[in-house]
């Protein structure tokens, strides 16, 4: 008999499931203070609309965040999803033992290095992050604090270019809208 315990569709579920419970407290930065899983439900529907549906990258996206910002330890991740996927969120997360800005430099320093379906979610991740930054930005952050995350996710996404040709053009429009926006701003 046909089971569907390991079909495509229940593993992204699965995963999906197991970060929904991992991220369960959590809410995003916005003003609205979004649910977490929000931002990851996001990342994964970029990736698949501009069709990267490679199931290992669809589940690495929706678990991209869960080393970094939960307790979930790198032996749980293996144990539930296995060592492939294990693998591309541990490219994908900070290590949280160093300082933030030493964090956001390492970043960029280690963009170009990492494989092709690590840069593909880091990609999707930037989109998502300068699209919230850009029209629906924490309620603290003023027009330079604004401008600084562009540079920063400009230099970061410079490493991961070549890829996807479509979502880099989606990345590029978030920004010089949110960019836009900012120039706006200060005339008034
Ligand atoms: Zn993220």
């Amino acid at each position: 008999m046909h089971t569907t315990t390991n079909s495509d569709i229940h593993k992204l579920l699965h995963s999906l499931n197991f970060a929904a419970m991992k991220h369960n407290d959590q809410r995003r930065k916005d003003k609205d203070k979004s649910p977490y899983v929000n931002h990851l439900i996001g990342v994964a529907e970029i990736l698949s609309r501009f069709g990267e549906n490679d199931i290992i990258i669809l589940q690495a996206a929706v678990l991209h965040d869960i080393l970094e910002d939960t307790q979930t330890t790198g032996e749980e991740l293996e144990s539930a999803f296995g060592k492939e996927i294990t693998g591309i969120v541990q490219e994908v997360s900070d290590d949280k033992s160093v300082e933030k800005e030493e964090r956001k430099r390492l970043q960029v320093e280690h963009a170009p290095f990492i494989s092709k379906k690590a840069k593909l979610i880091k990609l999707a991740d930037k989109i998502m992050n300068v699209t919230d930054v850009g029209q629906n930005p924490p309620a603290d952050w003023d027009t330079n604090r604004r401008e600084k995350y562009f540079d920063w996710a400009d230099s970061v996404v410079l490493g991961l270019r070549g890829h996807n040709r479509e979502m880099e053009n989606l990345y590029d429009t978030q920004v010089s809208e949110g960019r836009k926006r900012i120039l706006k701003q200060r005339k008034n």
